[in-house]
């Protein structure tokens, strides 16, 4: 995990850290990790919602 100094402190922090673990300033505003945790999730639903079409038609198509 990347690590950048803390704007305010200096402290080493991640990169994926929303805030500094030693004096709290935001790093990440939680905006921005929520709009990509969206996407991922969203991009995610649809491959799933293609294969789960898939599998219900080639068992709507067994029946038959
Ligand atoms: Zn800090």
């Amino acid at each position: 995990m990347p690590l950048k100094p803390c704007p305010s402190c200096s402290h080493s922090v991640s990169t994926q850290a929303e805030s500094c673990p030693k004096c709290g300033h935001p790093i990440n505003p939680k905006t921005n990790t929520k709009t990509t945790y969206i996407e991922e999730k969203s991009s995610g639903l649809s491959f799933w919602g293609v294969v789960g079409a898939v599998i219900l038609a080639i068992i709507i198509l067994s029946f038959c």
